[in-house]
């Protein structure tokens, strides 16, 4: 995810992208570039960093003249955040420039053809296939040459296009991807978002997928793949541009919440090829498997509690043994490892102090070193042997929740990867296969299917202690549940596992205490069901979470939020998302600073 501006008027164009890109940095903030066309000469400046360093580079767009460009704030999904990869990328004949936001997922296949034709290619992004395919299909006809190169891309994308045989237009195409048009008075604009947008215009035009646009300063022309064009109603604009940032949520966290469909999706659909999980990027890796003998996966916080949850899809589908290790204790603890451990680090920011530690470790002791992240070119990608991104577009909110979801999915890819590289094909696989392509579809219905929850955070939000527990896949996400509680609530929330209730906890359940009973895994079901019956015998208030269809919890339950029926060895990316929710709306009834917890950062980059 990333933001992408253009403009098209009488004004000076450079100095509208930049103050449209600082609005959008939020969006994507590890690189940025404009293009800005004069006199059918197409110039770029592009920095690594942040929008602030191309402002000086630019002496705020004054060096740039033209009234007509395109700009880029990135977050990088495909390459590292350098200068060379940053946007807007140029054809190799300097006509055009583009801008994109997304992931191209046949990249790889298009550069080949391309690079077969004659085209070089000088960055390492997805995105560059664009300009060049651009290049390649221009007879004249803007127009004709964009619908030609959307129809050989497969992926996500919002792109914004210029050329400098089209003086005094400016270009734009969506799937997938948001993207909005700005009508202004002798001037047009495109944008990721509207915040982009409000300070010129409040009339605006949502484009949907599949529509193009051509914006000149005195026209919009929308046009679909045929080239016919047709009309769209405009919309007024009525958010400030705070709520703007936040899509209109109140809070990051409650958007980021919502985004988790798409950001799920992310991270698979570019990975499932003919009912088979691909990993390209890790093709070295799948030659090395038969010789290790055990996974340790290390990580912190909710990271270490994404390895929790993956480890039952690991082992099950893999038959390796999975180890999962705090990070802060493994690096000290003389770990057994050797050239035959595979050690998957998970980390969302790529750059987490004790998670850096752990892997030094272990890699000095011989294992081989798979990373989990999702910024591109962190410290943790770049030491590991193998990295799988999990593209879930930035995370604001210090809590995590898509970065949490986004990895457990890459855990479940890997185990059936793994499964199919050792072939040990479960007579299942094709099962699970539709499962993962399913768990974006629900996700978006656990979000639907959960209505009450913010009456169920009037009601817990003052208890004084809140206990989470769950057997099996559902004690792990039961972990991660109750860290998301304590983080932007501060109530004091615990995970345990069900049945240990009885070997101490079970003195803390008094009369009126809430327990949180995790109750999705069918193979212990009846166990939970008779832990769940020895609390309430103590008076406890359970709020049960499960199957609509599950009569014998629902008879027990005082209340109780719902998933739709989900396989429980990948059920984790679905529970946790009621529970996210929960978490969220306790914080709010309590007047907590959701987006920035107390005594929280984003990225731990001390020990
Ligand atoms: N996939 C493109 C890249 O890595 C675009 C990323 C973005 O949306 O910022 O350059």
């Amino acid at each position: 995810m990333c933001g992408i501006v253009g403009f098209v008027g009488m004004q000076k164009a450079a100095p509208i992208l930049l103050d449209g890109l600082k609005k959008l940095e939020y969006r994507g903030y590890d690189s940025a570039g404009i293009a800005v066309m004069d006199q059918q000469v197409i110039s770029i400046s592009k920095v690594r960093g942040r929008i602030a360093n191309l402002c000086e580079k630019t002496q705020d767009g004054s060096l740039m003249p033209g009234v007509v460009g395109i700009g880029h704030t990135r977050w990088a999904t495909h390459g590292a955040p350098t200068e060379e990869n940053a946007h807007p990328h140029l054809s190799n004949d300097g006509r055009f420039a583009v801008v994109h936001n997304g992931i191209i997922e046949n990249y790889i296949s298009l550069r080949e053809e391309l690079i077969k034709d004659g085209y070089h290619f000088l960055s390492e992004t997805d995105t560059e296939v664009i300009v060049h395919l651009i290049e390649m299909y221009y007879r004249g006809n803007m127009r004709d040459a964009l619908i030609k190169t959307v129809n050989r891309l497969r992926g996500s994308y919002a792109i914004g296009v210029i050329c400098s045989e089209e003086e005094g237009k400016i270009y734009a195409v969506r799937e997938a991807s948001p993207l909005i048009l700005g009508i202004g008075i002798g001037e047009n604009f495109f944008a990721s978002d509207v915040t982009a947008l409000v300070n010129h215009t409040r009339n605006v035009i949502y484009l949907e997928d599949g529509e193009f646009a051509e914006l000149s300063a005195q026209s919009i022309k929308i046009f679909d793949c045929s080239g016919t064009e047709f009309r769209k109603k405009a919309t007024r604009i009525m958010w400030d541009v705070q709520a703007a940032e936040k899509g209109g949520y109140e809070h990051f966290m409650l958007k980021e919440i919502m985004e988790q469909p798409g950001a799920v999706k992310a991270t698979i659909a570019p990975r499932l090829r003919d009912g088979k999980v691909v990993f390209e990027e890790l093709e070295g890796l799948a030659a090395e498997l038969p010789n290790i003998r055990k996974i340790v996966i290390t990580a912190c916080g909710s990271a270490y509690y994404a390895g929790c949850n993956g480890k039952y899809a690991l082992e099950r589908l893999s038959r390796i043994p999975v180890e999962v290790e705090l990070a802060s204790e493994l690096r000290y603890s003389d770990p057994l490892i050797d050239e035959h451990t595979l050690l998957i680090v998970i980390s969302q920011s790529g750059e987490t102090a004790d998670t850096i530690a752990a892997m030094r470790e272990c890699k000095s002791r011989g294992a081989v070193t798979l990373a989990i992240v999702n910024v591109v070119g962190s410290s943790i990608a770049s030491l590991a042997d193998y990295t799988v991104y999990t593209w879930a577009g930035p995370e604001i909110a210090v809590a995590t929740t898509k970065g949490f979801t986004t990895q457990i999915t890459v855990l479940y890819m890997l185990s059936l990867f793994f499964a199919d590289c050792l072939k040990r094909i479960d007579k299942d696989e094709d099962k699970f296969i539709e499962t993962l392509q399913a768990l974006p579809r629900m996700i978006q219905q656990a979000i639907d299917m959960n209505p009450s929850v913010p009456l169920l955070a009037k009601k817990y939000h003052e208890s004084h202690a809140l206990f989470f527990i769950g057997r099996n896949t559902d004690y792990a996400v039961a972990l991660e549940g109750a860290l998301k509680m304590k983080e932007i609530s501060y109530l004091h929330a615990e995970a345990y596992a069900a049945g240990e209730l009885k070997h101490g906890t079970i003195a803390l359940i008094e009369e009126h205490q809430p327990v949180i009973a995790l109750c999705c895994n069918p193979s212990i079901m009846e166990k939970t069901l008779s832990n769940i019956v020895e609390v309430k015998s103590r008076g406890a208030e359970v709020l049960a979470l499960t199957f609509r269809h599950n009569q014998k919890i629902l008879s027990v339950a005082d209340d109780l939020l719902f998933i739709p029926d989900v396989d429980a060895l990948f059920s984790g990316v679905i529970e946790i998302v009621p529970l996210q929710l929960l978490a969220y709306y306790v914080a709010k009834e309590n007047g907590c600073d959701i987006d920035k917890p107390k005594n929280l950062a984003k990225s731990v980059t001390v020990e």
